[in-house]
């Protein structure tokens, strides 16, 4: 039986307004080869364990044929949801766009070249019942190349690990199990797909991980090159700044701007003291220059703080976010009966 003529699965999608199980959501680029075998793997994997699930594939501009296929089995199969976006936005935006059009009670993501096993899902799954928010895949045993690819990697999760506080193996891996309600929180940008766990983190999520499967890519080819390593590192930047200061921004370039002021108001009394008290000529000196250069910074530093605050205020209350986040209200009985 090839892959294309898989029986029709059972009604996925509620109709008596309960919610789905899982959503799964798989990131498309021009992968038009690995689509059939992959989209028959997960339905296999979530209906073996018995759930109620939908997949939905986000095809991000692909031009080899992708989002046709997806569009035709959408209306063939009950289980199958293509987002298909207007062109080619990078894997972020793409499962962004996934997160916004799910409805299950738990998220998973995973990559449509077949490495993560949709055999796996389950298992992220059953971890994330234990009470965890987010459940991260480890390719314990990954099938890449190992000088271009792993070493980077390994590199770079180590860097994130120190920077994030979130200690995870693999933060590359898109094979991840969320709760909903935590998706929903977390604004996506830039690369950022691979910090979610950071994210998360900062979200004051519960987070795991699990070795998961790792295959070589059958078709097609990796979408990246080394390139992407300077464009990680640009975004653990805005991660670790957003972890640390994004409610206080006022405490870094506040205090960064008055120590810069106190020392080159220091470097300007003493150049008057000398000039003043000792009739020394001053202006020909460095100091001086210093001293201008320093509080002039200051000045500015302080000022960006305090826009940065106003930033910071407009951000959470524009949008209603809160600066916390509530797992749960425990309440007694009585008050939600009456
Ligand atoms: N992808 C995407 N948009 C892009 C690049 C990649 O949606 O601009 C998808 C791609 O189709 C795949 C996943 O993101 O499903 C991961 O890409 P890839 O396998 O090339 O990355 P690697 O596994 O080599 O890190
Ligand atoms: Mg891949």
């Amino acid at each position: 039986m090839s892959a294309f003529s898989v029986p029709k699965p059972p009604i996925a999608i509620d109709t008596n307004g309960d919610r789905l199980d899982v959503s799964a959501i798989v990131p498309i680029y021009n992968e038009i080869e690995s689509l059939p075998h992959l989209v028959a793997a997960i339905a296999a994997a979530l209906q073996t364990a018995g759930l109620r699930y939908e997949i939905i594939c986000v095809d991000d501009g692909s031009t080899d044929g992708s989002p046709e296929w997806l569009k035709q089995q959408a209306k063939l199969r009950s289980d199958l949801r293509a987002v298909l976006l207007r062109r080619n936005y990078g894997q972020t935006p793409a499962m962004a766009a996934g997160f916004k059009h799910a409805r299950g009670k738990a998220i998973v993501t995973l990559d449509g070249d077949l490495q993560n096993d949709p055999a796996d899902i389950p298992m992220l799954l059953a971890k994330l019942e234990e009470g965890y928010d987010l459940v991260s895949g480890w390719r314990k045993n990954r099938q890449d190349a190992k000088l271009t690819r792993i070493l980077p990697s390994k590199m770079a999760n180590w860097i994130i690990g120190r920077v994030t506080e979130v200690e995870l193996h693999d933060y590359g891996c898109s094979l991840k199990a969320y709760r909903a309600e935590l998706a929903a929180d977390m604004n996506l940008y830039g690369e950022l797909h691979r910090f979610l766990p950071a994210l998360a983190y900062i979200e004051g999520a519960r987070i795991t991980e699990l070795p998961v499967r790792h295959h070589p890519r059958r078709f097609g080819q990796s979408k990246y090159g080394l390139g992407r390593t300077f464009r990680v590192l640009m975004d653990l930047l805005t991660i670790w700044f957003m972890k640390k200061f994004l409610t206080r921004p006022m405490h870094v370039f506040g205090l960064l701007g008055l120590g810069s002021m106190a020392v080159g108001g220091s470097l300007g009394i003493y150049l008057t003291a000398l000039k003043l008290l000792f009739g020394q000529s001053i202006g020909d000196r460095p100091l001086l220059s210093l001293a201008v250069l320093l509080l002039v910074t200051g000045v500015q530093l302080f000022c960006f703080g305090l826009l940065a605050e106003l930033l910071m205020r407009t951000y959470h209350e524009s949008q209603d976010r809160p600066i916390y986040r509530v797992r749960e209200v425990a309440e007694p009985e009585e008050t939600v009966k009456n």
